[in-house]
């Protein structure tokens, strides 16, 4: 379904998502304030990384016309941040596979089932988690899914497996998809970002060792933790995942572009400035349903 293409208006899918994108607020597509923003009142996303019977706190707020996005592209290509910006402006939930896992990884691996500890393992290597566990843990949060308030898929689905799984999640939630952005940077640019890229452990602040360095080396501007690399930042692990996106999430683009919802974003630039290239490619790519007249910023 997605934006439908050219004269989809005319349809009763794309007549809802032209009221969708017209009920939005103007400024969506360009730099706003962080008092437009809704991150000070997002929810912890305890269901998403918690599963189980775990709440988000506070609740996720419902949304008139809730976004439906997946992320895809290169590791390293940017994907988390763009994930926060959508996040904080359409009011949608950040739903990454690599944070459920890494926070898995993090605890002290009571409780984590064989197949689970296997698939940390692997994923330090770089290597994909089987799409067996990854679909047990996904098909778990089905809550988050249906979530009213949205959300934006970072990380999932990864092989064409997972998307045909999360076709089906969908339609059993009743929802659907409405775009797969794919954001594309040159391989070699991506390899770099990757091996200088440091994270907070404490507030997940991301930094470049020369391409946005922290104030004091190794040391996170927000909350003075130490800095560490991220193991499958490592060179070796870099290597593997370049491979295996090449071979298992390349694929994905084709399959996403048959069902008319890809949109390919350009990711050179600032954040601010791929953020807004990504609802101007939507609109080169559905001119029937982005029009740049309403809410998405007038072009
Ligand atoms: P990310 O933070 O999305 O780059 O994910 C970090 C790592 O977690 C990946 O390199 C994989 O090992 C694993 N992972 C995350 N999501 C998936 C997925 N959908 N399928 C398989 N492995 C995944």
């Amino acid at each position: 379904m997605g934006f439908g293409g050219l004269g989809v208006e005319n349809t009763e899918v794309g007549a809802a998502l032209v009221s969708k994108l017209t009920s939005l607020p103007k400024t969506m597509d360009t730099p706003i304030e962080a008092s437009e923003t809704h991150s000070n009142c997002r929810p912890d996303r305890g269901v998403w990384l918690k599963g189980g019977s775990a709440v988000c706190t506070p609740p996720a707020k419902p949304a008139p016309a809730p976004w439906r996005l997946v992320l895809l592209g290169a590791p390293g290509v940017g994907k988390g941040t763009q994930a926060e910006l959508l996040c904080e402006r359409l009011g949608a939930c950040h739903l990454s596979t690599g944070d459920i896992l890494r926070g898995a990884s993090k605890s002290d691996g009571c409780g984590l089932s064989p197949a689970l500890q296997t698939a940390l393992e692997g994923m330090r290597r770089g290597e994909l988690v089987t799409d067996g566990t990854i679909l047990d843990i996904v098909g778990e949060r089905g809550r988050c899914l249906r979530c009213s308030g949205g959300f934006v898929l970072d990380g999932f689905p990864r092989t064409v497996a997972q998307a045909e799984a999360l076709e089906k999640l969908l339609a059993r939630e009743g929802v659907e998809l409405d775009a797969v952005f794919d954001y594309e940077m040159p391989i070699d640019e991506i390899v770099e970002r990757l091996a200088g890229r440091r994270v907070c452990p404490k507030c997940k602040a991301v930094y470049h060792t020369t391409g946005q360095p922290p104030k004091s080396e190794g040391v996170c501007d927000n909350c003075g933790s130490a800095l560490v690399q991220r193991e499958d930042d490592r060179p070796e692990a870099i290597r593997t995942r370049m491979r295996v996106y090449a071979e298992s999430t390349a694929p994905l683009l084709d399959w996403y572009r048959k069902r008319d919802l890809l949109v390919t974003v350009p990711a050179y630039g600032a954040p601010d400035e791929i953020y807004a290239r990504a609802w101007s490619c939507s609109r080169e790519a559905h001119p029937g349903t982005l029009t740049p007249t309403g809410s998405l910023g007038g072009g």
